[in-house]
């Protein structure tokens, strides 16, 4: 038995051939290119699934369904794309259109809630319960609660990065302010880093994105720290305080064995991982217990998105 999983980013639709013991066997991409109409994107993503089955002598008796991470609501009762603005569409009966398409059954799921599940699944971490915070664009989330991912009454569950950090703080994408992506996001460190750029004209950070603020990403604020130059230091210093305080509150609520970190930032690698570990640690309210919450860095990269499209709804 095989499965295959869709990516549906709003930049490419990347499907993958998934075997049985959780590994992408081929795979396939295409340009999202929005705007143009969901029809055209579901001829797309059919013509990737045939073009998987025909490479690899394979036939669509040989999937169990096909399976698409969105990037919006996944209404997985009715099947529809649900706030789907970052693709120019407001609800789209989606599993419909593309299981007509298709002539096979297919299941859908927002994307990061199925990158938190594909890294879950085929990481094969061994605690029942775990947290995805994807520190990218956005901080996106995932929560896995008894080997089973939980996706909220509305399908909306996980929006870890528009939980308050500080209340009239610094405006959100989402119309409020002080979110903890507005701190604690790649886009948030880099809008940091070049702020100090600005103030600072012997930073580290000039000579390391050659004299160009726009080529400045998390991880060169990173090695900037490592590199000794204090501007990044101090930066690394408040970035990782933002990011454990959000991390501090959210094992607070969900008392997880697990919490993984991905998305571009996590790319720092242990320059990020040791001072969050450290940091949370002594925020936490249980730190005096004798165990508590793991903090890892994810493995699976953008592996994890397709993998977990793939086995929306199967057994961990
Ligand atoms: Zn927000």
């Amino acid at each position: 038995m095989y499965w295959m999983g869709i990516d549906f980013g709003g930049t490419s639709i990347a499907a993958g051939l998934v075997d049985e013991t959780k590994t992408i066997i081929d795979r396939v991409s295409v340009k999202t290119r929005v705007p143009r109409p969901i029809e055209e994107m579901a001829d797309d993503m059919a013509e990737m699934v045939c073009t998987l089955l025909a490479r690899n002598g394979l036939s669509k008796a040989d999937l169990r369904f096909v399976g698409v991470g969105v990037p919006c609501t996944a209404n997985e009762e009715t099947g529809h794309m649900e706030d789907a603005n970052n693709l120019g569409f407001d609800d789209v009966a989606f599993v419909p259109l593309l299981e007509e398409k298709l002539g096979l059954p297919v299941r859908i799921g927002n994307d990061a809630n199925a990158a938190a599940w594909g890294e879950y699944v085929a990481g094969d971490y061994p605690e029942s319960s775990m947290l995805m915070v994807t520190l990218g664009t956005g901080i996106g989330g995932g929560i896995i609660l008894n080997r089973k991912l939980w996706s909220g009454y509305n399908f909306a569950a996980g929006e870890f990065g528009h939980m308050t950090l500080c209340m009239d703080g610094v405006p959100c994408t989402c119309g409020r302010r002080g979110c903890f992506e507005a701190y604690g996001s790649a886009t948030a460190l880099i809008a940091q880093a070049r702020h100090r750029m600005a103030a600072d004209k012997n930073t580290i950070l000039w000579q390391l994105c050659g004299g160009d603020p726009m080529q400045v990403e998390a991880k060169t604020v990173f090695d900037g720290a490592w590199a000794g130059d204090a501007a990044c230091m101090a930066l690394v210093d408040r970035y990782t305080d933002y990011l454990a305080e959000g991390i501090a509150s959210l094992i607070n609520i969900f008392q997880p064995a697990l919490v993984c970190v991905g998305g571009g930032v996590s790319r720092a690698g242990d320059k990020l991982l040791t001072p969050l570990r450290k940091k949370t640690a002594e925020k936490i309210y249980s730190r005096n217990a004798g165990r508590n919450a793991r903090i890892v860095l994810a493995q699976l990269g953008n592996d994890a998105g397709i993998l977990g499209a793939a086995l929306l709804g199967e057994d961990s």
